[in-house]
């Protein structure tokens, strides 16, 4: 008898549908039964497919692949070191230390490992040395301050800086990082129910033309792919979760998307679909708004939607496959990005009409006047 391991862990006796080995894991959205052989393989066909779909990465390009210690980064390590055998390109490592005791030691000490066992260099960025606090010194201050922005949204923006900064120093083209679709589901909500509409236009997981450009090659693929992925494949990973992480939203926002997906079997892909519609009619917003347009994309694709035709659950499947191919086209070959200026405390590019970059300003509401 052997156990099949399912999107909601259902159990049957079954054969891959590719090879007569066992099967190890039902895709439920789709009924696909594969062994543990075939179902990596698949997995790193999906995301060779997402790559080129997306144009992610191109010809020699360097790739620093963005890894925590957590599941997530560390298959898509796994992944990229085996693609980059077979392709031309590079990768190296960076990893961000927030700074937060213990669990972050312990991640730190895995990546460490891999990064040996592969053969890849890896560098270690810490906020304390970039920024000159910790993320626990930065949380003492916002509650000194009596501050009510979430330890994620401190961490978040020092992150993306601190990879920002990484990247130039290691002189990487790209950097690759674990999200996976069910974070991209998750951050799209907290942007909607926070009022964050801005955000959504440069959600493009092709990271659009900047530099570096930040890809997602995880971006659809299921997290529970990601974890089966990481079993079967018998990479260690950091299983202990960020003592900060359920002061945010997102812990129930992945619990909701997930009782859906129990009982509708792939809404999130038919949500993921959506997803890149709306970013690809946010971004056109964007771009029209700043008359910075670069592109002569038609935006007709997204207006022409058959969006009368009732969702049945077979008709969003049926559709999954040309909603993602024209979204995702468009998003691969949008060549705008944002209107930067230097900031005018640290002289980072920054986006904001104050002229005042997102890390400058939560220092400030930190009451830290040492400049990044
Ligand atoms: Fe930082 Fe939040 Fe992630 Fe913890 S869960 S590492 S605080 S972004
Ligand atoms: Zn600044």
């Amino acid at each position: 008898m052997s156990t099949i391991l399912s999107d909601n862990h259902h159990i049957t006796t079954k054969q891959c549908d590719k090879c007569p080995a066992p099967a190890a894991y039902t895709r439920k959205y789709s009924g696909q039964t594969l062994c543990i052989s075939c179902f990596k393989t698949s997995i790193a066909r999906k995301v060779a497919k997402t790559i080129s779909k997306y144009d992610m990465i191109r010809n020699s390009e360097k790739i620093a692949v963005a890894v925590s210690g957590g599941k997530d980064s560390l298959a898509l390590l796994h992944v990229m070191h085996e693609m980059s055998q077979r392709h031309n390109f590079e990768i190296n490592v960076i990893t961000i230390d927030e700074g937060i005791p213990r669990y972050r030691d312990e991640a730190l000490q895995i990546v460490s490992d891999v990064c040996n066992t592969l053969n890849i260099s890896y560098t270690v960025y810490s906020y304390q040395d970039l920024f000159d606090v910790t993320l626990d010194t930065a949380l003492n201050m916002r509650q000194q301050q009596k501050q009510k922005i979430s330890s994620c949204s401190i961490c978040g923006t020092l992150r993306r800086r601190a990879i920002d900064i990484a990247a130039k120093d290691t002189g990487v083209d790209v950097v690759a990082t674990g999200h996976n679709l069910d974070d991209i589901l998750q951050t799209f909500l907290i942007n909607m129910l926070s009022g964050d509409t801005d955000k959504i236009a440069w959600m493009n997981p092709s990271g659009g033309n900047n530099k570096p450009r930040r890809i997602k090659p995880f971006c659809e693929i299921y997290e529970s792919e990601i974890v089966y992925y990481a079993f079967a494949s018998k990479i260690p990973f950091q299983e202990e979760p960020c003592p900060h992480m359920n002061e945010g939203m997102r812990t129930e926002i992945r619990e909701f998307f997930n009782s859906l997906e129990s009982v509708r079997s792939g809404i999130k892909n038919s949500m993921y679909a959506s997803v890149l519609k709306m970013v690809q009619m946010a971004h056109d917003a964007a771009i029209h708004n700043n008359t910075t347009t670069t592109t002569a994309r038609s935006k007709n694709h997204i207006l022409n939607d058959n969006s009368s035709v009732p969702l049945t659950q077979s008709h969003l499947l049926s559709s999954f496959a040309s909603d993602i191919k024209s979204s995702s086209s468009s998003l691969s070959h949008t060549s705008s990005s944002k209107h930067r200026t230097p900031c005018i405390k640290c002289g980072s590019d920054c986006t904001g009409n104050d002229g005042i970059c997102s890390v400058c300003r939560i220092m400030t509401m930190l009451g830290n006047n040492i400049e990044p």
